[in-house]
Parts: structure tokens; sequence; C-alpha cells
């Protein structure tokens, strides 16, 4: 298997069984965030401590393979943060989508970095980052509810 099928392969498994596709009950942040030009709607659930650590993290809504895959693998990495490091996350991905990031920056990606592919993509681009700019939103700026 080369490197691209490899990158599919993981894709399509987060899509098929995402591991936090899940309702949270009475979450610290909750935000919804869309992309309307695909048609994605997730809303991303966080649970903090007290010292800022993300504990446990969970989405729930509709969309295409890229945005599915991308939340269900942007929240597999946050768990047992801080805010600071996964703000960190966010720009490395923002930056690897964009074609800025470095061999060693997208390494530290690890499955996300699957989703580097999308940076040739345009259309897909949206798709890919909603869940990281949703997550953004919320770390900086709080829920929507
Ligand atoms: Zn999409």
């Amino acid at each position: 298997m080369d490197l691209k099928q490899i990158y599919r392969e993981i894709v399509n498994e987060h899509n098929l069984h995402p591991g936090h596709k899940d309702e949270m009950s009475a979450p610290k942040i909750r935000r919804r965030g869309s992309n309307p030009t695909c048609g994605d709607d997730i809303t991303v659930s966080l649970d903090l401590d007290e010292n800022g650590i993300i504990t446990d993290a969970a989405f729930q809504g509709e969309g295409c393979a890229v945005s599915q895959a991308s939340t269900d693998i942007c929240l597999d990495m946050i768990i047992g943060k801080t805010k600071d490091e996964a703000l960190s996350l966010v720009e490395t991905f923002m930056d690897m989508v964009h074609g800025k990031a470095s061999e060693e920056q997208i390494e530290s990606l690890e499955e996300a970095a699957s989703l580097q592919d999308v940076a040739h993509m345009p259309a897909r681009v949206k798709c890919a980052t909603l869940a990281w700019h949703t997550l953004e939103k919320m770390l900086k700026e709080g829920g929507d509810e």
C-alpha cells in the first residue's frame, strides 16, 4: 500500500466508524459549526477539567466523509491535551491544508496528516477544516448555547 492509500483508509475508517460521534449530556462547551457549500453541519461538545485539560470530546451532525473523518480525528487528538496544545494543533493543521507546513510539522499531526491531500483540492478544504475552526472558536470564544 502506498501512502495515499493508507491515508484514504484512515479517512474511511474514521468516517465509517467514528469513535467520538456521540451525545454528551452536560458538556462544558458546545458549539455548532457548518459549511454550507457542502452541507456539513456538526456540533462539537467538550469537557475540560479545572486545569484546562480537555478530558472528553464528542460530536454530532452530518456531512461528507472528509468532514466527518476530520472531526473524529481532531477530537481523537485533543483529548488529554491542554487548551494551548489543542490550539497549536489547530494552527499546524491549518498550515498543512494550506500547504505551508514542514514535513516535521505534518508528522506531528499523526492521523490528521492523512488529510494533507485536501491541500490540493480547494473544494474540500472547508470540509477538512470545519471541526478545527469550530474547536478554535470554542476554545477562544466559548460555546454558542
Ligand atoms: Zn464536506
